[in-house]
């Protein structure tokens, strides 16, 4: 077994690169508040969370504490689990890296949500980073770091998915601006250089393979203690009408 960081990212179905933030994959379809689909797993994940009492992270899209319904939900989710930590997701869901280059606006954007976030989630809130749909690009790294953040986990270091790295696709190029800027990375889990966090969770043949890396870990710990780093949505939670759960051996 391997000591785990088990985080999540609060994602509504508005956020997903197909429906915005990306300059080529999304068709800019505007939604607000919290979708119906969202809200059945919202509850779904609070009954799992409920039940196991595990430590984990949720890393939030600032945007998202606009709403009420959702901000009311994270609020009584947090007062009955002191276990659990908050980091950002964004201010929106904009894939940073896909667009050029623009320092000034992604400051701007992530001192926002630090101060929203911080603001929201009091003892609760950690100064760490997941880049959305984890679009990193090197010039990015000072960036985070000069908006407060200590610790960054956006890296997937998988070929399959190293067009989201920035202009040299290239992974440890991400990594070492990173380290260059005194930021702690903690990338996600692959196996055979594939993902195993996120969509790779649902994705025939890739689901196959991260079954079989989470059946391995375990304890559940903070990053300072874990030796890997997995993530799922809670919208995953809807799935299986509700019963959805991560393939930890937990339950
Ligand atoms: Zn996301």
């Amino acid at each position: 077994m391997r000591p785990v960081w088990l985080t999540v990212d609060s994602d509504d179905i508005r956020h997903t690169p197909k429906s915005q933030g990306h300059p080529t994959r999304s068709k800019g379809t505007p939604h607000q508040g919290t979708s119906s689909e969202m809200l059945d797993a919202m509850k779904a994940f609070r009954e799992w969370l409920d039940r196991t009492q595990v430590t984990l992270t949720i890393f939030v899209i600032a945007d998202q504490l606009d709403d009420e319904v959702f901000s009311e939900w994270l609020t009584d989710l947090l007062s009955h689990h002191p276990q659990v930590t908050i980091g950002c997701h964004g201010l929106t869901h904009r894939c940073w890296s896909a667009f050029p280059e623009d320092a000034d606006g992604l400051l701007a954007a992530l001192v926002e949500a630090d101060v929203k976030l911080h603001k929201f989630a009091g003892d609760a809130w950690r100064p760490w980073f997941r880049a959305p749909a984890g679009y990193i690009a090197p010039w990015m790294a000072p960036v985070i770091a000069k908006a407060g953040f200590e610790l960054d986990s956006s890296v997937n270091p998988s070929w399959l998915v190293r067009k989201k790295a920035g202009p040299w696709k290239d992974w440890n190029a991400v990594e070492k601006a990173l380290k260059d800027s005194g930021l702690i990375s903690r990338p996600w889990l692959c196996k055979f250089k594939l993902p195993t966090c996120g969509p790779a969770l649902s994705i025939p043949i890739l689901r196959w393979n991260a079954k079989r890396a989470w059946k391995k870990l375990g304890p559940f710990v903070l990053p300072d203690e874990a030796e890997e780093t997995v993530y799922w949505h809670i919208l995953d939670h809807r799935r299986n009408d509700g019963h959805w759960k991560p393939p930890l051996l937990m339950e």
